[in-house]
């Protein structure tokens, strides 16, 4: 009964949302709930972390798992204009970043000019600058550089299978100039098939970058 009533939990709020958006101004872009933007429990649940790894071994942080208010705030501010919930995914961005490298240069995985188009900019290297304007409040040594960026047109992922990902992706990425002088993290809003992040990391490599991680919002 649990369950059932968490799944339709999900599917309502994944349901009304859009609905709720366009309706009721001040509402949580997670669970749609009046009141915040982003509700103390949505915030929470962006920060439950998330793991994963590369295939070759590189560590996936993530603020959280693909699912429930996490996936919905992302969503929220992806596909449904709603930028005033960017600083929170920046607040669990920034919280995650705590945890793992107090001195790293976050660098943005490119973004292709279609997305940045259809939300009004590059939302990477927004949530980007955000999370490293909110870590070097609490003392932390975060700086961003855009390093890399797309050297051919690449296709939306979303219909893609993992082997499609990475054809699309391969040799996409390049440095744009000398590594920078710390360690990385490359930044993305999603992980799925982890192909773009693999791609970023090895032409980061490539450029003679000290990559540690990947640092993303969700993991699915
Ligand atoms: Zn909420």
């Amino acid at each position: 009964m649990r369950a059932l009533t968490a799944t339709l939990t999900a599917t309502l709020t994944a349901t009304l949302s859009p609905v709720a958006d366009l309706v009721w101004p001040a509402h949580c872009a997670g669970c749609g709930r009046p009141g915040a933007v982003c509700c103390a429990p949505c915030r929470r649940a962006l920060r439950a972390g998330a793991r994963a790894d590369l295939p070759d071994g590189t560590p996936v942080h993530g603020c959280a798992p693909h699912d429930g208010p996490a996936r919905q705030v992302l969503l929220a501010v992806k596909d449904r204009g709603r930028a005033e919930a960017r600083p929170a995914l920046a607040d669990a961005l920034a919280h995650r970043l705590a945890a793992l490298a107090p001195r790293v240069a976050l660098v943005p995985v490119p973004t292709r000019a279609a997305s940045r188009r259809a939300r009004g900019g590059d939302l990477v290297a927004d949530l980007a600058a955000r999370a490293a304007a909110t870590a070097r409040r609490r003392g932390h040594d975060v700086d961003v550089e855009r390093c890399l960026r797309l050297v051919r047109r690449v296709r939306d992922q979303t219909d893609l299978d993992a082997r499609g990902r990475r054809a699309n992706v391969h040799g996409a990425f390049t440095l744009t100039g000398p590594p920078p002088d710390r360690p990385c993290l490359v930044l993305d809003d999603v992980v799925t098939t982890t192909a773009t992040a693999a791609e970023a990391v090895r032409a980061l490599r490539a450029g003679g970058a000290r990559v540690e991680g990947v640092l993303t919002v969700t993991i699915a």
